[in-house]
């Protein structure tokens, strides 16, 4: 790339290391250096408009200019910029969010604990589940249940919970005690002649034999998203979460929904539980909980869950896990101000409406060359490309295809990201249906120069 010396790109190459990076490509390559946002747009330091499609990392949902969101941040900045949350000590935006969140919840909720991100939420679940287990005396009940191609963070417990080969690979992960079972993509994994709702009960079939051939009492619980998001968005099959919370309810295990990505809205409803009468015992979330202005993330346990812990803190004098900045009360005022905002303007009806609109023009993508599938819900959705229709291979390199994709698109003035050659589009709440129509639009401009670029090798 050339930079100019000192320039914001040079500077980045020179000091910055970036998450989910390829390091030496950056070198080359060098960043894109975004400047401001306004509503589901954003814009370069060259002054270039892009929709934002993806909200930023699946979270920004009430769009990039919200004066409300700042107004909440100066107000809670003037007032108390900082407090904590330990050792009995609480405050007002704390108190006020995990009310709110209990009062949200779909099922009877007891408890919400405050972390800043989904990694350390579900590290504080593993934690709380393997706690659970010894306070119960039942110290062999440790192992988690997760899903092939479920993400659920980095961190050395969430990045273990995760089932993907790029999050283990070089870092010695997963854990032991953590077990994956199959990914529910009927597309990708249905066997010939198979429906949708045979897959189902064929992956609840295969959860029961994990249990069974591991021993029921030693599962601690079992993990997945409602819909899944980073591993390419896999919409489950019909029956499918029936049948598994019917395995996990005979043999009274956890279940906890990850709802970082689903919830407040995502996919039509305020939480993807909803969508598909999912019962969890551990709700995670984080992401739209602030539009991601401010990070902030929460575990919300039910009684079964938490009453056996605060047991055991009672017996051991404290429970000795939290974060300097758990329940920062910054981020939980922007975060009650950002669900206000969600429920007053009804944006959880616009994505279902929207969503709706927006899917079904998707779908029509789904005749041209190299679309593979196009799927979602909501206004969460994915286009997969391939290279050989009928083995759904990838054409050459695995990820070509969708950084090809991905790169079309940024031509066309839209940003949506490449997860191998799956590119998702998750826009913000706020999206209207003329902008959802542009997104799509786009689509059908940059697929066939894809396929013109496969044509010629
Ligand atoms: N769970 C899910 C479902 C997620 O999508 C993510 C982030 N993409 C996480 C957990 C981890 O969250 P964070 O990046 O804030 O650690």
């Amino acid at each position: 790339m050339d930079t100019l010396p000192n320039s914001p790109e040079a500077r980045d190459i020179e000091y910055h290391m970036h998450p989910y990076t390829n390091a030496r490509r950056h070198q080359e390559v060098g960043p894109m250096v975004l400047d401001r946002g306004e509503g589901v747009h954003v814009f370069d330091s060259a002054g270039n408009r892009y929709i934002e499609a993806m909200a930023g990392l699946w979270s920004v949902a009430v769009g990039f200019s919200e004066e409300r969101l700042v107004e909440a941040a100066v107000q809670q900045m003037r007032k108390l910029p900082y407090s904590h949350s330990f050792a009995h000590r609480s405050h007002g935006p704390a108190i006020d969010l995990a009310e709110k969140l209990i009062q949200m919840a779909p099922v009877p909720m007891s408890k919400v604990f405050f972390t800043n991100s989904g990694s350390e939420a579900n590290d504080t679940v593993m934690k709380l589940l393997w706690y659970r287990s010894n306070a119960m005396g039942q110290p062999q009940r440790k192992k988690i249940i997760s899903r092939l191609r479920g993400y659920h963070g980095i961190t050395i417990a969430s990045g273990s919970l995760t089932g993907l080969p790029y999050n283990h690979k070089s870092f010695d992960l997963p854990l032991p005690g953590v077990l994956h079972v199959g990914c529910p993509h009927f597309w990708r994994e249905g066997q010939e002649g198979e429906s949708e709702e045979a897959f189902a009960t064929r992956l609840a079939a295969e959860l029961e034999e994990t249990i069974q051939r591991e021993g029921p009492d030693t599962i601690a619980a079992f993990i997945g998203e409602p819909v899944m998001g980073a591993g390419g968005v896999v919409v489950p099959p019909k029956g499918y979460w029936e049948k598994i919370q019917a395995v996990l309810k005979r043999h009274d295990i956890p279940l906890i929904a990850d709802e970082v990505i689903c919830g407040f809205g995502r996919t039509g409803r305020m939480f993807g539980s909803e969508l598909y009468g999912i019962e969890p015992d551990i709700m995670v979330m984080s992401k739209q909980m602030t539009s991601s202005y401010l990070p902030m993330a929460a575990v919300m346990m039910n009684a079964r869950i938490f009453e056996p812990i605060a047991d055991e803190t009672h017996r051991i004098g404290t429970f000795g896990h939290g974060f300097t900045a758990s329940g920062h009360p910054v981020a939980a005022a922007v975060s009650m101000e950002n669900i206000r905002i969600i429920e007053e303007r009804g944006l959880v009806e616009q994505a279902a409406r929207v969503g709706a609109h927006m899917q079904a023009r998707l779908r029509a993508l789904s005749d041209m060359t190299p679309v593979g599938e196009v799927r979602g819900v909501g206004m969460i959705a994915a286009v997969e490309l391939v290279g050989d229709p009928v083995t759904k291979a990838p054409h050459g390199k695995p990820g070509t295809l969708g950084a090809a994709l991905q790169a079309a698109m940024q031509d066309e003035g839209i940003l949506v990201r490449a997860l191998g050659d799956t590119v998702a589009v998750c826009p913000p709440l706020i999206t209207t249906e003329t902008q959802a129509d542009e997104i799509v639009d786009a689509f059908h401009r940059a697929i066939p120069r894809v396929a013109a670029h496969m044509a010629q090798g």
